[in-house]
This record gives structure tokens, C-alpha cells and sequence, in this order.
């Protein structure tokens, strides 16, 4: 019975569900397929753009009152992390629903909810015969699990995203447990770092001195005692969030030859997140000094260094801001600002001077991005079309030119 009187945005929202754009050999074609068939349906001009062998952006258009005015883009991405399927309760593509209306499947929460949720509202909009100032632009797109390299990346140097002329973003937020929708302003700066410890070599049985282990023990209590530190710092103030701290974790750890020799070299690697309000040079600086005095030959090589500096002013300088604020309070809904803890394509349209936020109006609703059974309840998933359905005109009808710096 419930089956028969499903809305037909769930319906959908669980087709897409059931298609496994998964990694590491996500099948786009049928999402992009699925895609172009609702572009149609809803009437919506589209095209795809290349951005890899297997990889393409799906764009589909509404085009504004007032089309010279930079675009508004509604983003999402189509591909969603691999699954343990063993500890799901049921497979993970199957989109199943529960009888409390929970749909379970990998990419519930990230993100195919706001790719469908985007679409509806529009279809909505576009039913009642209304216009907007501004072109609308929903951008669906490949590879941002894998880092945006065959996605976003390509995507932002590819003249035809040029010619979309965005000047604002929405982008994928993180669910809340608590009654606040969270919005993402801004995010942590990624670090790989790799230390090479080089030192003495010689026999087990001795005391050799300036040995390799010795200055990695250096490092190691110095990047655990900054570590505390920034842990302590979160923890003794509750307005603080994890994106507003930097984590340093420990992750590999490599070297030594056989249990009787001393090595000449040891390897540690370091995932370190730096907030956007921390001072990026003078970082590197202070991790050059914990080298130093680490000992001789004590090297620094960063293995992956994405700077995200670049935060969307959250004040009446900003008028997306005002406008998305203004939809909100007109809902009643209680926002919370944030810095995103982990990365996003966010990133890299704020890096070419588009100001982008996270947002997925899910909450009420327990944490379980890249998680097992990860799911959405279907009421939260069209609360979610609601509240594009007065964002979204919010932000496509902003006047003027909204010229940012970020
Ligand atoms: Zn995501």
C-alpha cells in the first residue's frame, strides 16, 4: 500500500539511489542517462561536459529574466564512496524503505538527496509558471570522492563552465542529530605531510647515538603534544566545532631494515586539517621548526598540500547571503555556520573566486556520510524540496552584480 501512494520525488529520489555510482568503478553512464531523462521530463534544457574518459558534468538550465548576470549554480555530485556490504541490514543499493520511511542506500546523505531535491523544487517552481532574474544552473558531477581530479578540477578550466558564468554556488552540507541545519562557509586546508628522519645506523645491541628513531620520537611528541593541545582547545569551548581546530593524526609509519640493525632512515606521514582562520605560511614554518629541532637531516615533504583559505563572508556584504538567510528565517529554520571538517568541491570553486556553501537540509537525522547503513528519512527528503522551493528563489532573484572577494 505505501508503496502505491509514494511521492513521486521519492520514487525518483530511490531510482537514483539504486544506480552504483560507486568507487572505484562508478557506472556514470547510467547516471547520466537517468539525468539527462529528467532534465527532460521536467522540461529543463541540458547538456553534459568532459571532463575525463568515463566522466561528465550534467548542467541543466533555466534561463533568467536577465541572463547577462552571473548564473546561480546548484551542485552536486554523482558518485558516492564503496560499501562494506556485510554490514549493511540491507544492500546497499537497494534503496530500500523502512516502514518509518527511512531509505537506506549508499549516497542517501552524499549526495543524491540534494540532486533530486534541487531538481523537484525547480519542477515546482517551473509548474506555477514563475521566472527568475538570474539563470539557474543544476550541475551534477563526477569524481569528488576521488578528489576532483577527473571532476571538478578539469571541470572549472573547461570553457564551457566559463560560459556558465556562476557567480554563487550551494554545495553539499553535513546532516545534524539536532534540530539546526548546518551551513558550511568555508573549509580546512588538507595536508599530507611525510617526515624522513635520517640518523646513525649500527648494531642493536648498542647505544648508538643520534640514531633516526631517536628524532622521530622528537617529532612524534611534538606533533602529539600540538595535537592535544588543539583537541583540549575544542573540547573547553562549545562553540567550537571540529573545523574550526586543526587534527593532526598519525597515519604511516615506515623503516627499519631487521630487528638487529639500527636504521639510517624512519618515515613518518602526517593527514593534518588546518582551519581557514590559521595563518598557512607561518604553519609551515613551525612545522620546519619542529624538524629542526627534531635533530640534523630531519626533513619535511608535503605528499598532498590543498590550501583552502577562501571563506564566504557571512554578513550584509554579502548579498547570497542576506538572500539564503532571508529564505531561512522565512521557514523558521535555525542555522548553524560552519567550517566543512573534511574537503568538498567547494573548495575549488572558492579557489576561482565563486563563493560556494554547504548546505543539505537534513536535520533530525544521525550522521552517516561514508557510513554503514547510511540513510535518509523520506519526511526529511521533502522537507529538503520545500526548502529549496523558497532558497531557491531567494537566491536566483538577488539584484546587481554581487562582485565577491574571497
Ligand atoms: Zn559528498
Amino acid at each position: 500500500m505505501s508503496e502505491i501512494r509514494e511521492d513521486p520525488a521519492v520514487s525518483l529520489f530511490r531510482e537514483y539511489l539504486k544506480i552504483p555510482t560507486m568507487h572505484p568503478d562508478p557506472d556514470y553512464s547510467k547516471a547520466i542517462d537517468f539525468l539527462c531523462k529528467l532534465a527532460e521530463d521536467v522540461g529543463l534544457d541540458f547538456k553534459t561536459i568532459e571532463t575525463g574518459p568515463k566522466e561528465l558534468f550534467v548542467i541543466m538550465s533555466l534561463v533568467g529574466t536577465n541572463a547577462s548576470l552571473p548564473s546561480l549554480g546548484l551542485y552536486s555530485h554523482m558518485d558516492v564512496v564503496p560499501v562494506f556490504p556485510e554490514h549493511w541490514k540491507v544492500p546497499p543499493f537497494s534503496a530500500e524503505k523502512m516502514e518509518n520511511g527511512d531509505i537506506y542506500a549508499r549516497g542517501s546523505q552524499d549526495m543524491k538527496c540534494v540532486g533530486i531535491q534541487y531538481v523537484e523544487a525547480i519542477r515546482r517552481l517551473k509548474k506555477e509558471g514563475k521566472r527568475f532574474l538570474r539563470t539557474i544552473h543544476v550541475m551534477f558531477g563526477p569524481d569528488e570522492e576521488t578528489g576532483g581530479k577527473r571532476g571538478m578540477i578539469p571541470f572549472m578550466k573547461h570553457p564551457e563552465s566559463k560560459r556558465l558564468n556562476l557567480g554563487f554556488c550551494l554545495d553539499e552540507g553535513i546532516a545534524n542529530p539536532g534540530p539546526e541545519f548546518r551551513v558550511f562557509y568555508g573549509e580546512r586546508s588538507c595536508w599530507w605531510i611525510t617526515v624522513r628522519c635520517r640518523g646513525n645506523p649500527g648494531h642493536g645491541s648498542s647505544f648508538i647515538q643520534d640514531s633516526a628513531a631517536e628524532k622521530l620520537t622528537k617529532i612524534l611528541n611534538t606533533a602529539m603534544d600540538f595535537r592535544a593541545k588543539q583537541e583540549q582547545r575544542l573540547n573547553s569551548d562549545p562553540s567550537l566545532t571540529i573545523g574550526d581546530v586543526t587534527t593532526l593524526n598519525l597515519t604511516i609509519i615506515k623503516g627499519g631494515v631487521q630487528h638487529n640493525v639500527v636504521p639510517a632512515e624512519l618515515f613518518a606521514s602526517f593527514d593534518i586539517r588546518i582551519p581557514p582562520h590559521v595563518d598557512l605560511p607561518e604553519f609551515e614554518k613551525e612545522l620546519g621548526r619542529w624538524c629542526r629541532e627534531a635533530g640534523d637531516d630531519v626533513t619535511l615533504e608535503f605528499d598532498q598540500k590543498c590550501d583552502s583559505p577562501h571563506k564566504v563572508p557571512l554578513d550584509s556584504s554579502n548579498p547570497w547571503w542576506t538572500a539564503f538567510m532571508s529564505a531561512c528565517q522565512s521557514l523558521s529554520m535555525e542555522v548553524k555556520t560552519e567550517v566543512f571538517p573534511g574537503a568538498t568541491d567547494s573548495r575549488l570553486l572558492r579557489e576561482c573566486g565563486i563563493p560556494a556553501l554547504g548546505f543539505s537540509p537534513m536535520n533530525h537525522t544521525p550522521i552517516l556520510l561514508h557510513d554503514h547503513n547510511e540513510f535518509l528519512n523520506e519526511k526529511v527528503f521533502l522537507r529538503g524540496i520545500d526548502i529549496y522551493y523558497e532558497i531557491i528563489p531567494a537566491l536566483a532573484n538577488v539584484s546587481g552584480s554581487c562582485h565577491l572577494t574571497l
